[in-house]
């Protein structure tokens, strides 16, 4: 069902400039999807605005000294920056989440035609009926996974729902491994192919279920659910490191953010934390 240790570490010499990505996720099916997020609703007010103007590679790329033709719209580090400083006014504090977002191209995440929105506070058709969650809930998760009594110190990650790779590329900066699984397997492709150019060594995508968890791989000291299910399977809490925290938005149509942490062998806390809106947590595979 998995594939860890074929595809990982992102082989290089598959690192190739490609023309457009994502074949998988044709331009016509994303402009169809209706996406549950209301946030999706709130991107179409952006829609009106002037596309920013800027360079499309990430920080450390040197800036070409005249704006090159493009498919995309080009996208500025102060763009970026806009989008952090909104997620730090929305209450999210930790200074090593906002610099991993700052330092993620959240544009290369997202489709050509969509990538002048990349940076509002929405999530974003993927297509398949997903969407990439909007940057305030990807920061405000790991922020809270990390508030976990070792100065924030995390070893071993898991995600569920890899989607487009966003989360993905912003947990890989915040712990030592990162593991993603994803149940469809065209997006856990386009998360291959979103992820290769970033060159990220320390994630590990696995097409399969992911209420199943990767036992394998176990024990986390974090776990992120970034689809909401009635509740948080119980294989997960038990992949759960003593200690550790699980993220995971809970219920149907009104929706919450729950925070489960380990605190031994046996027993468990969970607290509510904000309403949330995400995709549903669905088992098996596509
Ligand atoms: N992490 C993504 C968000 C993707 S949306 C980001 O960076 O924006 C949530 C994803 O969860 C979808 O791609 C959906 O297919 C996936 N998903 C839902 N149920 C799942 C399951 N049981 N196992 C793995 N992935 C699942």
């Amino acid at each position: 069902m998995t594939e860890r240790g074929k595809r990982f570490p992102l082989s290089l010499s598959s690192v190739v400039e490609k023309p457009a990505k994502s074949a998988q996720t044709p331009r016509a099916s994303l402009n169809n999807v209706a996406t549950p997020q209301t946030a999706t609703k709130n991107a179409a007010q952006h829609l009106t605005r002037p596309s920013p103007v800027a360079n499309a590679h990430t920080r450390s790329m040197p800036q070409p000294a005249v704006p090159v033709a493009s498919q995309r719209p080009l996208v500025s580090d102060a763009i970026r920056a806009a989008m952090v400083a909104r997620v730090a006014k929305q209450g999210v504090r930790d200074g090593k989440v906002l610099a991993a977002m700052e330092a993620v191209p959240r544009h290369m995440f997202v489709e050509p035609g969509l990538s002048g929105q990349a940076y509002v506070d929405a999530s974003l058709p993927i297509g398949h009926h997903q969407t990439i969650s909007q940057p305030y809930i990807v920061a405000r998760m790991i922020e809270v996974m990390r508030d976990n009594g070792n100065g924030g110190e995390l070893s071993r990650v898991l995600e569920i729902g890899t989607g487009c790779g966003y989360q993905a590329a912003v947990l890989s900066l915040v712990a030592k491994e990162v593991y993603s699984i994803e149940r469809i397997k065209p997006l856990h492709e386009l998360a291959k192919s979103n992820l290769r150019p970033l060159r990220i060594a320390n994630i590990r995508l696995h097409y399969g279920d992911g209420m199943l968890g990767l036992p394998q791989a176990g024990p986390f000291d974090g776990i992120i659910l970034a689809a909401a299910g009635l509740e948080v399977p119980r294989t997960l809490l038990e992949q759960m490191s003593v200690g550790g925290r699980l993220v995971a938005p809970v219920g149907e149509r009104h929706q919450v953010l729950q925070l489960i942490e380990r605190v031994s062998k046996f027993e468990w806390t969970n607290v509510t934390l904000e309403a949330c809106h995400f995709v549903p947590l669905r088992p098996g595979v596509v």
